[in-house]
């Protein structure tokens, strides 16, 4: 809501001024004047706050032709960093990124321990590690956000439920703010990889799935440009539909949950199954390689299972994009070819199914951006595709 009050509009048209000069990685006063349609007054006494902060640079564009160069302004990355946590079951994923997204240092490390304190006591001693190998900068480290992989109470500080640990009523925000005095926010981890779709690659879409199949089958649901919760924060938990009528039990409580046909740990337990040994993801793609008809066969029923959860998906939410983030329809040829084929209703309606090029950094680096958009206080960001 736009007021008369001066100090808010000033902050409007500075995090609005701020959010162009991301989106357009270079660019003049004059052009910044001409999208915001402020005056030239205003975008220069902005501009000058905003190069007081260190969080803009000034720059001449090259190769022009004859005339005065232009000077460009640019959001200055290096001004602070920010921590993407992935708190997932038995390991944690950490991402230090600039201020436009760029990875600096990411790290996996293995958990021990599925107790509560004991994890508490090595994320604040991790993230001091981090905030002390930060480069040096104006800010440093400012902001944290963790991706928790379970329901996130409405207050956005405390869990509710995370299955793998069970875990419930957790005040991790501030069990990790008596320690660590940088603003952290936490937020479920499909959500966070929704989050990363649009910011890196799907900035135009207002209407995204994305589907999350690893162990289990999670979705981030955003519509209309807003990340659909629910009334508990339970929304997206496609993994429970039912879609086997007296199939097969689900710790859930119910039968024939749709993640016991579907989920990547299940394709590898019986591949597993028919090789007599653990498999990596390596041994499954020379599988592959090699036509191992067996193999073949079991990715084929995944398939097929995997076809229906979606078009049940597809007939609820009419998405534009379906992002699909699992490693084995990546390293299986033409998955998505194969899921399309077999969404054969006349009824259900989509723009595409694409694979994630974020793979499992997908949370981590919805994590970062969210971490960026708070620092920052933009109302949107757009960033260039992170090297991974
Ligand atoms: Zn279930």
């Amino acid at each position: 809501m736009v007021t008369g009050d001066a100090n808010y509009i000033k902050k409007f048209n500075r995090d609005i001024i701020l959010q162009k000069i991301i989106e357009h990685g270079f660019i003049s006063r004059a052009d910044l004047s001409k999208i915001t349609g402020l005056n030239k007054a205003t975008i220069s006494v902005q501009v000058t706050d905003l190069l007081a902060e260190e969080l803009i640079y000034e720059t001449e564009q090259e190769h022009t032709t004859i005339g005065r160069r232009p000077i460009l302004l640019s959001l200055n990355p290096k001004a602070g960093y920010v921590l993407g946590v992935d708190l997932d079951y038995k390991q944690i994923q950490y991402t230090l990124a600039d201020l436009l997204g760029n990875p600096v240092m990411t790290d996996m490390i293995n958990l021990e321990t599925d107790n509560y304190e004991e994890i508490i006591q090595l994320l604040i001693q991790q993230i001091k590690n981090y905030q002390m190998k930060c480069p040096e900068s104006r800010y440093g480290l400012v902001n944290i956000v963790i991706g928790i992989h379970g329901t996130i109470n409405k207050d956005t500080n405390s869990i509710l439920f995370v299955p793998k640990y069970q875990w419930s009523n957790k005040q991790i925000k501030n069990d990790l703010q008596k320690d660590i005095k940088i603003p952290i926010v936490i937020e479920n981890n499909a959500n966070l990889s929704t989050y990363a779709e649009r910011v890196f690659y799907h900035y135009n879409c207002d209407n995204l799935i994305t589907l999350m199949i690893s162990s289990g089958i999670g979705a981030g649901i955003m519509i209309d440009g807003k990340l659909q919760r629910g009334y508990h924060g339970y929304a997206g938990e496609f993994g429970h539909m039912i879609i086997a009528p007296e199939g097969e039990q689900c710790p859930c409580g119910n039968k024939g949950c749709w993640e016991l046909y579907s989920s990547e740990s299940i394709l590898i337990k019986k591949i597993e199954e028919d090789q007599q040994r653990s498999i990596s993801y390596e041994d499954i793609q020379q599988l592959i390689d090699d036509q191992h008809q067996k193999t073949l066969n079991h990715f084929n029923h995944f398939i097929n299972f995997l076809s229906i959860g979606i078009n049940n998906i597809i007939n609820i939410f009419n998405p534009d994009i379906f992002v699909l983030t699992s490693k084995l329809l990546s390293i299986y040829p033409d998955s998505v070819n194969e899921i399309e084929e077999k969404l054969q209703s006349s009824v259900s309606q989509y723009g595409k199914i694409v694979l994630s090029n974020l793979d499992n950094h997908s949370c981590v680096m919805g994590a970062c951006a969210v971490a960026i958009q708070n620092f920052l206080d933009v109302p949107e960001l757009i960033l260039t595709p992170p090297e991974i």
